[in-house]
C-alpha cells in the first residue's frame, strides 16, 4: 500500500500544486480495535481517517481537524479527527440495520459533512458540505471549490482494514497556469483505488507523474492516540449541576466517564466530585487515571 501510518507530501516543481498522499493500517486497527463496527461502518471510517491525515497536512497552527458527516438513517454520525500531531481517531454512532455494500450517500440519507478546523488557541472555524455525489471524496471535492475555490482533486480508498489517500491541490497564489492544473488532475485521474491501497508512495509517484519534475518530502507518521483524559472528563462533568452529580454517586457509589472513542473509564468518586467544586478545586489527578 501506499506507505503505511505515514503522510507524505508531494512537490511540484515550479508548479502551484500541493500534493500529499497517506496510508493507515495500524492506524486503522488501533481506531476499531474496542470496537465491533460492520465491515461498511470501517471501510467508511477508513476512508474518513484518510481524508482527515490528508486535510491535516494544511493545519498551521497546534490544534485539530474534525471531519463529521451526519445523516438521517440508521447510520447519525460517523466522525475522524487529526491533530497537528498527527493522532487520530474515530467513532461511529448508529442503530439497526446497516446496508451492506451501501456506498457514502446511501448510508447517510439526507446527510451533511462537517469540517471543523479547531486551533488550540483562537477561534474554531467550521464548514458544512451537503452530502452530494456518490462519494466522500467527491463531497470533499465540491467543498473546496465551494468554500475556498481551490481545484481539488481527492482520492480516498478503504478496504475496512487499512485506508489510502492522496489530495491535489492548486495553491492559493497567483501564478498557477489552468494548464499545468489540468494536466497533473488529468494524469492523478487515472489513480485507481486498488493502485492507491497497494503501491508504494515511491511507485505510486512514478506510475502518475514520471513525466513531472516532482519528488516525495520526508514522511511524518500517523498514529491512534486519543486525547481523552481525567483532566478533560472532569472538566466536563464541571458543566451538569453538582446537584445532579450528587445524586448518580447517591446510587451508584462512583461517576464513570466513559471516552467512546478508546472506551477508557475515569471514575470519580464523592471526595472528587466535592474537590472539583470547591473553590479553585479540582478532581484532575494525572498519576489516578483509572
Ligand atoms: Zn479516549
Amino acid at each position: 500500500m501506499s506507505n503505511p501510518d505515514q503522510i507524505q507530501r508531494i512537490l511540484f516543481d515550479e508548479l502551484d500544486i500541493r500534493g500529499v498522499v497517506s496510508g493507515l493500517q495500524q492506524t486503522c486497527a488501533d481506531c476499531f480495535e474496542k470496537h465491533n463496527y460492520p465491515a461498511v461502518i470501517q471501510q467508511v471510517l477508513g476512508e474518513m481517517l484518510a481524508a482527515v491525515s490528508l486535510l491535516s497536512s494544511n493545519l498551521k497552527f497546534e490544534g485539530r481537524l474534525i471531519l463529521q458527516a451526519q445523516g438521517q438513517g440508521n447510520v447519525r454520525l460517523l466522525m475522524a479527527e487529526c491533530t497537528h500531531k498527527r493522532d487520530v481517531r474515530a467513532i461511529a454512532r448508529y442503530d439497526g440495520d446497516i446496508p451492506q455494500n451501501a456506498s457514502f450517500t446511501e448510508l447517510l440519507p439526507q446527510g451533511q459533512v462537517v469540517l471543523t478546523v479547531e486551533p488550540e488557541k483562537g477561534h474554531r472555524y467550521q464548514g458544512v458540505v451537503p452530502l452530494t455525489g456518490d462519494t466522500l471524496a467527491k463531497c470533499l471535492e465540491s467543498y473546496f471549490i465551494s468554500s475556498e475555490q481551490l481545484p481539488t482533486q481527492v482520492h480516498l480508498a478503504s478496504d475496512g482494514e487499512r485506508a489510502a489517500g492522496m489530495l491535489l491541490q492548486v495553491l492559493p497564489a497567483d501564478g498557477t497556469g489552468e494548464e499545468d492544473w489540468e494536466r497533473i488532475s488529468h494524469l492523478a485521474s487515472t489513480l485507481k483505488s486498488s493502485e492507491l491501497l497497494q503501491l508504494d508512495n515511491q511507485t505510486l509517484l512514478y506510475r502518475l507523474f514520471h513525466e513531472e519534475n516532482c519528488r516525495l518530502y520526508e514522511p511524518d507518521s500517523v498514529q491512534f492516540r486519543c486525547t481523552c483524559s481525567r483532566e478533560r472528563s472532569a472538566a466536563s462533568l464541571k458543566m451538569v449541576e453538582k446537584k445532579e452529580l450528587l445524586e448518580v454517586l447517591e446510587e451508584h457509589g462512583a461517576i464513570n466517564v466513559n471516552c467512546q472513542f478508546c472506551n477508557a473509564d475515569y471514575a470519580f468518586d464523592r471526595t472528587d466530585i466535592e474537590a472539583l467544586f470547591s473553590e479553585g478545586g479540582s478532581a484532575a489527578n494525572p498519576d489516578q487515571l483509572h
